[in-house]
């Protein structure tokens, strides 16, 4: 035998190699041995007529920190397609160390992390993470990422009411310490970031995270929903635009009236955790279907899902693509048809007449059947309920 699996008769689509048509996918040793017509034989054989195949999946924002309030099971993301979870800076440099030992080491699916510029990570819900600016460590988490080079892949601070009065202060620390490790800053922006200001600050490379959330201090202008100047110069900039969806952070209406400014996000990603993975995101699959949904080709959805993402975090060559030589990371799925709800964080639900559904992961050569990672979710405490109840007085749904 030639190969240890070959899929057969799947249509594949592949951006990084403009490859949008059926044909065989082969694996050897882990790792894309050929794609092509009538290949040789495989150990496995599987015939996929009808499915389509795709790069696994690379989710740019998520949290995978159980130690956290926040997060979840990273292995989660095998039963969606998804084979690199990025943790968005769950942990600080001070729980960075049990972070990897603890959760990034013992997962399946690769995990690479933002470091956040607060030391302590995003540990609750109930404080914000730099409402005491002492907390913002440029030296000292650099030292970590200099420490974790293989996995770490920029840094990350969250901009709104948990940075308190010093948002820009806290910024510039952050950009201290993406600047000394020449790594990307990662930037959630929320209700009360100064985003004019912070788009401004923003080097090409950086992350713009939560695009099209609707709860104001967005990429819109507050009163006619203009796009900022500032979002289109930072674009030119070669600034990321990534869609962290999460539970409060995705916005019908925002993304509709960006996209009427021809204004598609760069990445898309789920920012899934302990509050959106029952409600609202739920996977990568679904916030893709979203994007379907409000027009996108299914190609551009697969790109923003696999290869930009890769090239943001400057891993193009291996990850996000079928090339051969990269890591046997590989989607298969259904584009399904038919009359599915989607809702946005705003309890706006959509119906949608394709969505795409988990058929097959494969990460590193090892096949994944949906629903194998039975993860299990920590129960909610009375103070986890706070946080959906200001999500829904919050929605201001009309
Ligand atoms: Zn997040």
């Amino acid at each position: 035998m030639d190969y240890s699996l070959v899929l057969r008769n799947g249509h594949v689509i592949d951006p990084s190699q403009s490859i949008n048509r059926v044909t065989d996918v082969a694996v050897l040793d882990g790792r894309i041995a050929d794609i092509g017509d009538a290949l040789a034989p495989g150990l496995v054989e599987r015939d996929i007529a009808d499915k389509y195949v795709c790069p696994g999946l690379i989710d740019l924002h998520g949290h995978w920190w159980e130690g956290s309030s926040w997060g979840i099971d990273p292995d989660i993301c095998l039963n969606h397609g998804v084979t690199t979870a990025i943790d968005a800076g769950t942990t600080g440099f001070i729980n960075f160390p049990v972070f990897r030992k603890t959760q990034v080491s013992a997962a399946t699916v690769r995990v690479l992390a933002f470091v956040n510029i607060s030391g302590i990570g995003i540990p609750t819900t109930l404080v914000g993470e730099l409402e005491d600016i002492r907390f913002a460590r440029p030296l000292e988490t650099g030292m970590v990422i200099e420490a974790n080079r293989d996995i770490c892949i920029g840094v990350k601070i969250r901009e709104g009411t948990m940075t308190g009065r010093h948002g820009i202060e806290a910024m510039d620390k952050a950009l201290e310490a993406a600047n000394s490790t020449s790594l990307p800053l990662m930037v959630h922006i929320t209700k009360g970031a100064d985003t004019r200001q912070i788009l401004r600050k923003l080097r090409p490379g950086d992350i713009v995270t939560h695009c099209f959330q609707g709860r104001g201090d967005g990429i819109l202008s507050e009163r006619e929903h203009h796009l900022l100047p500032e979002v289109t110069a930072a674009r030119k900039n070669g600034i990321v635009f990534d869609v962290g969806h999460g539970a409060g952070a995705f916005s019908w209406e925002t993304a509709r009236r960006a996209f009427e400014y021809s204004f598609y996000p760069d990445t898309i990603s789920t920012d899934l955790h302990r509050f959106s993975v029952e409600r609202f995101a739920f996977d990568l699959p679904s916030t893709m279907s979203k994007f379907l949904h409000l027009g996108m080709p299914l190609a551009d959805v697969i790109l923003k899902s696999t290869w930009a993402p890769a090239q943001a975090l400057g891993r193009g060559e291996e990850l996000g693509t079928l090339k051969k030589g990269a890591p046997a990371d590989i989607f298969v799925f259904d584009l399904e048809e038919g009359s599915f709800p989607l809702e946005d964080t705003h309890l706006r639900t959509e119906s949608a007449s394709r969505r795409i559904k988990p058929f097959l992961t494969i990460k590193d050569g090892i096949s994944v059947e949906p629903g194998s990672y039975q993860v299990r979710l920590r129960e909610l405490y009375e103070c986890d309920h706070d946080l959906f109840r200001f999500i829904e007085q919050t929605a201001n749904p009309s």
